[in-house]
């Protein structure tokens, strides 16, 4: 029963990171200005606002000039939801459960903020570096040193493809390689930038086989490395036992 409560409050903080998702990349205020259709600036009532279920009741459009309300907002809602539920479920009540949600949401902002605009936001990415310095103390088997080595070694093995390979990553992916490396330490950033590096290149091939890209396009690599990074902060040991084993 807790667990469709934190898929609940899930969605309402999906709803929030939709706000910090439009308004950051455009140096925008997040508390100070109300919710307002994008296209008619019209603002929006309570019952318009509900994740998910407003999409649904106001069938994907706009109540006062009917233009198609993007369906990333619905999305972003039950991605977070989904999240909520599942590290309720996995962590329990524990330090990690929190510190978990903070960096799903944040690396969740980033997946969606490169996919759409292709940039990773400095105003994200710093913070992100300072906050999980300072909770790494608090995450089983981290530790500050670990966590200030993970980041030098992400940022510099990013800085290798970066500065070779002209073209497809950005600084943006150097400096997020860098978080990769405060959040889940040394040796497990190897496994968060491998796991990313490997999920984008397969990625840029399928695109390129059944010919949605076109060679000449990059992708936006920040997606990868966010998801690669929840998935380590989650499961980083055993796949690092595993990938030990394999010798
Ligand atoms: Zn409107």
């Amino acid at each position: 029963m807790i667990v469709f409560f934190w898929g609940l409050l899930g969605l309402a903080v999906g709803s929030f990171l939709n706000v910090i998702i439009d308004r950051v990349p455009r140096d925008q205020s997040i508390v100070n200005i109300p919710s307002h259709c994008e296209v008619c600036q019209h603002p929006l009532a309570p019952q318009e606002l509900v994740p998910v279920f407003s999409y649904l009741w106001l069938r994907g459009r706009c109540r006062h000039c009917a233009a198609a309300i993007t369906r990333r907002l619905p999305a972003v809602e039950l991605a977070t939801g989904f999240l909520f539920a599942f590290l309720w479920n996995h962590y329990g009540l524990s330090s990690e459960l929190p510190i978990s949600l903070l960096y799903s949401c944040l690396f969740l902002v980033i997946f969606v903020i490169d996919l759409e605009q292709g940039i990773i936001p400095n105003k994200i990415v710093y913070p992100m570096l300072a906050i999980s310095l300072a909770l790494s103390p608090f995450w089983p088997d981290l530790g500050i040193l670990s966590a200030l080595l993970g980041g030098i070694i992400g940022f510099s093995l990013m800085l290798i493809p970066y500065l070779f390979a002209r073209g497809g990553f950005g600084a943006g992916d150097v400096k997020l390689a860098a978080v990769l490396g405060t959040v889940s330490g040394s040796p497990l950033v190897i496994v968060a930038l491998l796991m990313g590096i490997v999920g984008g290149g397969i990625m840029a091939s399928l695109l390129l086989i059944i010919r949605l890209r076109k060679r000449k396009e990059t992708i936006p690599f920040g997606p990868f490395l966010a998801t690669s990074a929840v998935i380590t902060l989650i499961w980083g040991q055993p796949i690092w036992d595993w990938y030990l084993d394999l010798f």
